[in-house]
């Protein structure tokens, strides 16, 4: 493959060309799948942060503030030519950073990237305010105009495609951006950014500056000119982000982990509950904040699903994410294998059965054996914590009312999944789970026109669709006085 763009001097793009950071310190990056050196990146503080912050707020004050929404769209749409144009390398590169198989990021990733451009450019000529008919002597209405400076911090886990969900409606709304990506995985976003220049964007209405977390990306929380943050990452950050965020009460969206169960009652198409059961976990390697790490299995199903599962898992094909054959990577990261080894051995001490997998495959790379926990108790760690690896823990319940106080009895408010075929108790449970989204006899699809987002230590408001739209704008009320 082609990475033309690993070179640390091209470093930051900020203000529409690569620019190396002042202090000229730059990070490896590494393959998940070798533990051998991409490249370095180069590495962003707050005085970076701050030229990228300036550079977003002169284009959003000039050229971009002053073009037409139309135009927005159209440019839009030229960068999902581009990805579309660049699909193979961006596949790769994305693969090569973070481990992801190349069959996954094709099928979901570099789809939902191009679908989610295309879509909000047409949103981009669509954002109406309301003429509001309050008074007889004035004429009164509402404009939606966008929020101005946006900062987007990203994690590793889609990483290319989590940085498009957030910056894709703040441009179409005529917000600029700075983005974050995670540290572990950079370089799908700065391509990006150089992919944004060849569409015809202005300069500084799309900077991206790599750094890691505690000073690239607390810089962009904590500086006076960004007007909203918009992050996706992990409980402990999020929480730390809205406080730092209260020093000029920017608007904040967060979107955090999840501990998503998968409901499973003897009603449902059995066969097709575990095998989306075992994809909603082991899915990219179960780095997923929707991932179904808690499998809920009436007793009366519960051997049989079992079974399936730990069969399932068995076959699982492991191996080069860049074989289009393999079907799961290994961890985004040695700190991330340790972590959910960690917790494998949590579960163990906690009294749960490894009924398979359940250590480390082979002594390269960060790969885990997808992992099935049995005898799982619903207040062990291993059914309470996010994991964010391919372990799932099977539960089982009595009856539906179980089934609801446990589902619901976590920290986490993100997903769910409903199996059965009574319609009464698909409706019952529908509206009795907590979850931004409960999926029934099916497991983790997302659509970029539904809204998605949690509430709780899954964070709150929402992205995608017009919840997106509204994230990005702020109302404004026009009260003109027509009285004679
Ligand atoms: P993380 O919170 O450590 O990092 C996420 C991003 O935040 C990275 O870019 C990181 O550099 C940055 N960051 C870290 N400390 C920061 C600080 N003090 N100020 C500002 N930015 C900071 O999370 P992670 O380990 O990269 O990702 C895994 C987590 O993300 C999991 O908990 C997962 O559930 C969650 N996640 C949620 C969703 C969702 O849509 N709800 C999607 C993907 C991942």
């Amino acid at each position: 493959m082609t990475v033309h763009m690993l070179d640390v001097t091209k470093g930051l793009f900020i203000d529409g060309r690569f620019s190396a950071p002042l202090s000229g310190r730059s990070f490896a990056t590494s393959n998940p799948a070798t533990g051998s050196l991409i490249t370095h990146v180069g590495e962003a503080d707050a005085v970076d942060v701050d030229r990228a912050v300036r550079s977003a707020r002169a284009a959003f004050e000039g050229p971009w503030g002053h073009m037409r929404a139309a135009e927005r769209g159209r440019l839009l749409s030229r960068l999902a030519e581009l990805v579309g144009e660049n699909l193979d390398e961006l596949v790769d590169l994305e693969s090569l950073d973070s481990g992801k198989p190349v069959s996954a990021i094709r099928r979901q990733d570099l789809p939902a990237v191009l679908d989610t451009l295309t879509y909000y450019a047409g949103w981009a000529d669509k954002i109406n305010g309301q003429v509001i008919p309050a008074r007889a002597d004035a004429l009164t209405y509402t404009v939606r105009e966008p929020i101005g400076v946006v900062g987007a911090i990203v994690p590793w886990n889609f990483p290319l495609m989590i940085g498009v969900w957030k910056l894709a409606p703040a441009l179409a709304c005529g917000c600029t951006v700075v983005l974050k990506p995670a540290e572990l995985t950079s370089l799908t976003a700065l391509r990006l950014g150089e992919l944004a220049m060849e569409a015809g964007f202005p300069a500084g209405v799309l900077n991206v500056v790599p750094g890691l977390g505690k000073t690239a990306g607390a810089a962009l929380v904590d500086h006076p000119d960004v007007d909203k943050v918009t992050f996706t990452g992990s409980p402990a950050v999020g929480r730390q982000i809205l406080r730092s965020a209260a020093g000029n009460l920017k608007r904040v969206t967060l979107e955090l982990g999840g501990k998503s169960a998968n409901v499973i009652f003897p009603d449902a198409d059995v066969e097709a509950a575990a095998k989306a059961a075992a994809a909603g976990i082991f899915f990219n390697s179960g780095q997923v904040c929707s991932a179904g790490s808690r499998v809920l299995v009436h007793e009366d199903v519960h051997d049989e699903v079992v079974e399936r599962l730990v069969d399932r898992a068995a076959r699982l094909r492991l191996g080069d994410p860049l074989d289009p054959a393999t079907q799961m990577g290994p961890l985004v990261s040695e700190t991330q294998m340790e972590r959910v080894l960690g917790y494998v051995e949590i579960g163990r001490r906690e009294g749960a059965t490894v009924a398979v997998g359940g250590g480390r495959v082979g002594d390269e790379g960060c790969f885990v054996a997808p992992t099935v926990l049995t005898g799982v108790e619903h207040d062990m760690r291993v059914s309470q914590e996010e994991i964010f690896g391919p372990v799932v823990s099977v539960v089982r319940f009595r009856d539906e009312e179980e089934a609801v106080r446990m589902a619901n009895g976590t920290a986490y408010s993100l997903a769910a999944g409903v199996w059965s075929s009574d319609l009464g108790r698909i409706h019952r449970l529908a509206k009795r789970i907590r979850a931004g989204t409960v999926w029934v006899n099916t497991f983790g699809p997302t659509d970029i026109r539904l809204p998605w987002g949690g509430s709780r230590d899954s964070g709150f408001g929402r992205e995608h669709g017009e919840a997106a739209i509204e994230n990005f704008t702020e109302p404004k009320a026009v009260w003109i006085n027509t009285a004679a």
